[in-house]
């Protein structure tokens, strides 16, 4: 009886540091995937000598021709960054987590 009594306690304490854990490592892996998006949009701007219209535009300079998806199923799109400083830098927002860090454009 004390066992299961001590078991249910650790239980109790280690099921939300997993959820937290787990939530954490998801929105890391977005906010990856965001900065890769941004430093693509450099790489497509380089050679195309312009920005690229749309995120999909950005496929065939990816690993296997596909777009990263988030992984709690936010969509990526292009916004305008204003609020961090840069008046023309666009970011890549995800619907789901927000803005990565990585800015870029003109
Ligand atoms: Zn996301």
């Amino acid at each position: 009886m004390i066992v299961i009594a001590i078991i249910g306690v650790l239980a109790a304490i280690a099921i939300p540091n997993f959820r937290r854990s787990r939530e954490m490592a998801r929105q890391n892996k977005c906010f990856e995937f965001s900065s890769l998006l941004s430093r693509t949009a450099e790489l497509y701007s380089i050679e195309r000598k312009q920005y690229p219209a749309a995120i999909e535009d950005l496929a065939p300079f990816l690993s296997g021709n596909r777009i990263p998806l988030c992984p709690i199923d936010g969509k990526y799109e292009w916004v305008k960054g204003t609020e961090e400083g840069l008046p023309n830098g666009k970011k890549v927002f995800c619907s789901q987590h927000g803005c990565a860090t990585a800015t870029w454009g003109a």
